[in-house]
């Protein structure tokens, strides 16, 4: 029998892991390397000449005396854990396939839940952001969804306290699941889905979806939309215009269940947006780690009083 090739893959050790960014050094050095991959240039006048202070996460420019600390304007700012304690959260966020509960982090960092659920929030956000930079193209299968309540569920009416998102998965030509885009929306109107096409897909995406009146707001935004007239019920996900968008909502959903209790619907945008980045990177496994710090040491940082809110939703 072939071997699963996202299952068998190697990933990063802990060993591994521990060998690269064990240290506050070496993790600083990550950060450093992350924010100025062409080495070190003052914000301020543009010289390159500069020397590190103190603890080695402040810089002061050698021209104009400006400084600089590490993690100023990143993720990682006015943070009071040392920065191994962050990277051994993201070693933890991206090695394990459906993501670790904030109870289960606090235990393996040896810190409060609430300071293990702000890291956690704050890096899925970072996950999030990094995973929708660029639209989806070419063909893409949609469906209308709710987090919190059967899926196939009222539709609109009567769909009160559950959260609604729309799920994408563009597929190769020949018919694979190539990426995946869930993003929670204020409701199914044709509107609503222009918008959400117009941020989320590339125009002349070709755009499969059943026959729900609000996806004809795709065309809207310059994409081609093919309509399948399913008539709901279990029919409908047998479609295989619509097979992976279908499967792909089935796993998120056990996914997220087996690994969580309860989640706010303010929060349900960064835990499906945290599942696409890992599956969108699902053969890179061991290079998450890597990637995740890039994109957090390049997103700006997050007090807490932003994650509270429900700012994600198109
Ligand atoms: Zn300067």
């Amino acid at each position: 029998m072939q071997r699963n090739r996202v299952q068998f893959q190697k990933g990063l050790s802990l060993g591994a892991f521990l060998q690269r960014y064990g240290s506050e050094p070496q993790c600083a050095e990550a950060i450093f390397k992350a924010r100025w991959p062409r080495g070190y240039r003052c914000r301020a006048c543009g010289s390159r000449s500069h020397c590190r202070l103190r603890t080695r996460k402040l810089f002061q420019c050698n021209s104009c005396k400006h400084q600089v600390s590490l993690t100023a304007g990143t993720l990682f700012a006015s943070t009071r854990l040392p920065l191994t304690t962050w990277f051994l959260a993201i070693h933890l966020l991206t090695q394990s396939k459906h993501g670790i509960s904030s109870l289960e982090l606090a235990r393996q960092l040896g810190v409060s839940q609430n300071t293990a659920w702000q890291l956690k929030h704050k890096l899925m956000q970072a996950m999030r952001e990094r995973d929708e930079r660029v639209p989806l193209a070419g063909i893409v299968q949609v469906d209308d969804a709710y987090w919190g309540g059967q899926r196939r569920g009222q539709r609109g009416r009567g769909a009160a306290g559950k959260t609604p998102f729309v799920a994408a998965v563009e597929v190769t030509a020949d018919g694979r699941p190539h990426k995946l885009r869930m993003s929670c929306v204020k409701g199914f109107r044709k509107a609503v889905l222009r918008g959400w096409a117009a941020r989320h897909l590339r125009p002349g995406t070709r755009v499969h979806s059943d026959g729900l009146a609000c996806f004809r707001g795709v065309a809207e935004a310059g994409c081609e939309h093919l309509a399948t007239v399913t008539g709901g019920g279990p029919a409908s996900c047998e479609q295989p215009r619509l097979r992976w968008v279908n499967t792909m909502l089935g796993n998120v959903k056990r996914s997220i269940d087996g690994t969580y209790h309860a989640i706010d619907a303010k929060h349900v945008p960064r835990y499906l947006g945290a599942f696409s980045y890992r599956f969108n990177r699902r053969y890179q496994l061991a290079d998450l780690v890597p990637r995740l710090v890039y994109a957090s040491a390049n997103t700006p940082p997050m007090p807490g009083r932003l994650l509270k809110l429900d700012e994600s939703y198109v």
